[in-house]
């Protein structure tokens, strides 16, 4: 049976889509030097799952296709971590440095599907409309990524009282659809993605209905154009030097929607201000898409455990007390994402016929994670001191007449040679340190919202009354007051 491979997800991305980097229309992604490693990237998460050693455990059969589990819609808390296991097995192939991989998306859009009758509460027009985009985009498997943030422009003031009509909104909508004219703020992936989901997360005011929109298109949609911010894959000088940011690069673009024509069929919201926001919380969309998250970064937090306790080695550190006590508590709060995602998994819920996380437990661990994670970083940097500076230039002093016999006297240890010191210690310096891991500790920090979001999910999904309850049970009788 059919699984998507590596080959068909490139193929289909020399289609015409409108990228700009550095001034310039990009002619084709799967070649650009600021984009190819990371579209081979993802074409390797597409061959691991159309691996037949893998089909078994990484897909599930559907529609006449296979598709990557991410796609399946648990029914039981045995389902959910099954798929669990895929979306981590996958994000293994990544160290979880691939935020938005394609089962990101699919889990998102799979929560929405749990929550269809909530949204054909509002429309059932547009609610079948998503159903129907669901299953065609299931079916193809394809690489789906989004945009729900409006641009920073100016906090204090709403969407319509900016300086300029900067955030994407309805401009006219005829018997064909809608007509999309603005921007959004950052599409991951969205380079090298298939299709663009647009959604509006952030509340909108009555009266700005023209905003509250939710819509999809394939990236190569007339009118689309994707901003690149600048490639750490193009400004990598080798892979050997930096060896994440060659290849893990997923890029981050502004969406631009210049008078972009979306046909009803493809449209979920539009106009309506309470249907916007349920598409995201009313529905279990932002606590799944958000439990992927956590699954991926618990495979990110188990690498760059092992990534300090190899640094430590090989400085010859491990043995003294209080870097042993760091290693322990790093892997302490490694295995913290670990329990809060399966504490999510065993403490969630059926809605309907499915069962999904936890909603209190996933803030939680969104709350934590977006506080510990440059932390983490910071405390892995200092175990390893100037060893991630004290490098060579670059590959070339490796094999060069004139540095050679300096890399192997300077670049010492114990247990290892200096090819190897080098080579840690660089691939450290790019997980920890370099503009790529820089870029990573700002994902980590806001790719599901700013802390002040998450405390805000976390108030409203707590169980507060259990919590009172405990106060009123140990709490004294009143006293009789003497008037
Ligand atoms: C690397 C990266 C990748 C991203 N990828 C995507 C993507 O794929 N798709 C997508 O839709 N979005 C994406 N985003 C955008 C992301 O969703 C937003 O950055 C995030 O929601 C925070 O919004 P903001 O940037 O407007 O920050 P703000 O909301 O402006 O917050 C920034 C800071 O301002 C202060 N602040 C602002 N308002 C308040 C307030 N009301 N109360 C208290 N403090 C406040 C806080 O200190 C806060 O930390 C990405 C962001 C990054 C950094």
């Amino acid at each position: 049976m059919r699984v998507r491979d590596g080959a068909e997800y490139r193929s289909g991305l020399n289609d015409g889509r409108r990228v700009l980097i550095d001034g310039e229309p990009v002619a084709d992604v799967t070649t650009h030097p600021a984009f190819r490693n990371a579209v081979a990237s993802f074409a390797r998460f597409y061959d691991l799952q159309a691996d037949p050693a893998n089909r078994e455990r990484l897909t599930f059969e559907v529609g006449g296709a296979r598709v990557h589990k991410a796609w399946s819609i648990p029914r039981s808390h045995a389902e959910l971590v099954d798929r669990r296991r895929a979306i981590a097995e996958s994000a293994a192939l990544h160290c979880g440095f691939l935020g938005r991989s394609p089962d990101h998306l699919a889990t998102t859009l799979t929560g929405m599907m749990i929550g269809l009758p909530v949204m054909a509460g509002f429309d059932a027009a547009r609610a079948e409309a998503f159903a129907a985009y669901f299953e065609q985009v299931r079916a193809r498997d394809l690489f789906v990524t989004y945009v729900i943030q409006n641009p920073q422009a100016d906090k204090t003031r709403a969407a319509s009282e900016q300086a300029r009509d900067v955030v994407a909104h309805v401009v006219s909508q005829d018997r064909e659809g809608i007509v999309v004219s603005g921007a959004k703020m950052l599409g991951t992936s969205a380079v090298m993605a298939d299709e663009i989901f647009v959604g509006t997360i952030q509340p909108v005011r009555p009266g700005e209905e023209r905003y509250a929109l939710s819509f999809a298109v394939p990236v190569n949609h007339p009118g689309v154009r994707l901003l690149s911010r600048r490639s750490y894959e193009q400004g990598a000088t080798s892979g050997y030097d930096y060896p994440l940011s060659s290849h893990f690069d997923e890029n981050d673009a502004v969406l631009f929607f210049d008078e972009v024509r979306v046909p009803w069929e493809r449209v979920f919201v539009c106009g309506n201000v309470a249907a916007a926001a349920a598409q995201w919380h009313g529905t279990p969309a932002h606590v799944m898409q958000n439990y992927q998250s956590q699954i991926r970064l618990m495979v990110k937090m188990r690498f760059l455990t092992g990534l300090a306790r190899r640094i430590v080695e090989i400085n010859g550190t491990i043995e003294v007390p209080q870097v042993r006590g760091m290693l322990g508590k790093l892997a302490a709060q490694a295995s913290l994402v670990e329990g809060l995602v399966a504490g999510m998994e065993a403490e969630g819920r059926m809605i309907g016929d499915y069962y999904v996380p936890s909603a209190h437990l996933l803030y939680a661990a969104q709350t934590l994670t977006q506080e510990l994670y440059p932390l983490f970083v910071m405390a892995i940097r200092d175990l390893a001191g100037g060893g991630v500076i004290m490098l060579p230039s670059s590959v070339a002093d490796m094999t060069s007449l004139h540095t050679r016999d300096y890399v192997e006297a300077t670049q010492v240890s114990s247990i290892v040679d200096a090819e190897e010191r080098v080579r840690t210690m660089k691939l450290a310096w790019d997980a920890l340190g370099s503009e790529y891991a820089s870029r990573h500790t700002q994902y980590e920090m806001f790719y599901g919202g700013a802390s002040y979001v998450n405390h805000a999910h976390m108030l409203r999904t707590f169980d507060w009354e259990a919590a009172r309850a405990l106060v009123a049970g140990v709490l004294p009788p009143p006293l009789a007051m003497p008037r």
